[in-house]
Formats: structure tokens, sequence, C-alpha cells
């Protein structure tokens, strides 16, 4: 995991960018099952119309749903939005929460979209098991094939100090995006390929079928 993360660092840098906590909990619930393209374009697009807890729960429930329609689940998303706001609003004074587990009891955020909102919004380290942190990890050896999502989670935060979250979880993103592609994943010119059972595996049958 050292080496992981010092190539991470490398690539991607030490910063951290943190954002507005409502607003990553707003863009975290319309990019759930959505492309980061589309999820900035919708985002950008609701925001430019209302930003708010109190805004938004006062955006009436079609024009959410007109708004967040090219995001997928639009129907779910609207709701989950409009009653996110609106507790927001009434129950936590228009503070998002930075405890997990209200986090988590919201209507529409599971355990990822809070790690999120923690991580990103308010700056608290916490390691959010996207698609790529769930992936990547399995193909290093560094968790079981068949480990649950939370295991992941613990895994990554047991091996790494707490301040070098940040740069785990925004370097397995990046790195999935770029290199450790779902589908066709770069291992040939992989750094990480010398110790990585799937990729070495992956490479071999490659040479074979040539
Ligand atoms: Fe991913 Fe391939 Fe690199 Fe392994 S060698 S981390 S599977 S890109």
């Amino acid at each position: 995991m050292r080496l992981v993360l010092r190539e991470f660092k490398k690539r991607y840098g030490s910063e951290k960018a943190y954002g507005e906590p409502f607003k990553t909990l707003i863009e975290t619930i319309i990019s759930q099952k959505n492309t980061d393209v589309s999820t900035a374009k919708v985002a950008k697009n609701l925001f430019s119309v209302a930003d708010t807890p109190k805004s938004l729960a006062a955006l009436p429930l079609k024009r959410m749903q007109r708004i967040l329609r090219p995001a997928g689940t639009w129907k779910h998303k609207a709701a989950y939005i409009h009653k996110v706001s609106g507790i927001i609003l009434n129950q936590y004074k228009g503070r998002v929460p930075k405890e997990r587990q209200k986090l988590i009891d919201l209507p529409g955020v599971g355990p990822k979209t809070a790690d999120i909102v923690l991580m990103y919004g308010h700056g608290v380290p916490s390691i959010a098991v996207d698609t790529h942190v769930n992936r990547i990890p399995r193909r290093l050896g560094l968790v079981p094939a068949n480990a649950k999502l939370h295991d992941v989670k613990e895994t990554l935060e047991r091996l790494t100090p707490r301040n070098e979250w940040y740069a785990v979880n925004y370097g397995f993103v990046s790195f999935g995006q770029e290199v450790c592609r779902a589908v066709n994943p770069r291992c040939i010119s992989c750094p990480f390929l010398r110790f990585c059972p799937f990729g070495k595996e992956r490479v071999k049958r490659l040479k074979i079928q040539r």
C-alpha cells in the first residue's frame, strides 16, 4: 500500500480540495448511477436555479424532475433531494450534519454518499468506497476478491494513516478513470504491474492470445 500511495501522490499531488457540504451532498445524490460529465452538467443546471436547503425544498417537484431527467432515476433523485433539503433546513438548521450515521439516515444517502460528504465536504477523513475504490484494491490483492464494501473501507483505513485517506481516496478514483479502468485496464504500462496479481494474469493471457 505504501508504494501505491507514493505513486498516487507523485501523479496527483497532495493538495486537498473541498466543496461546500450541502452542494457536495446534493451533487453526490445526482451522481448515483450517473457519469461524471452528466453529473457536473445536471448539478450546474440545478444550482443555477436553487442551491440552498431553503431554495431546493421550495422548488416545485415537477421542475426539479425536469432538471434532473438527464441524470437517470430522476424521479427518485428529485424526491430524495426535496426531502433531504427539507430535513437539513428544519432538523439541522440548514447545516449538513458531520456525523456519519446522521448522514446515512437521510433519504437517498448510503455509506458511500455519507463518506464523500464527510471527506470532500466537511474535510473529515473517511474513505468512500465508490466503483474505483471497490475495484482496484481487489485487483491489487489488497483485499480478498469476496470482500464486502465495508471490508474494503476498513482495510484501506487500517493500512494508511488517517491524514493520507484523502490521497488514497482521490488516488484510487483518478487512477481508476485513467489507468485501472473497469474495462480494458492499461496493465502493460501500469506502475503496479510487477506486484498486481490481476494485472500479471491479464498480461499473460493477452500474450497467449497473440
Ligand atoms: Fe489495474 Fe492492471 Fe495496474 Fe493491476 S496492473 S492495478 S489491474 S491497471
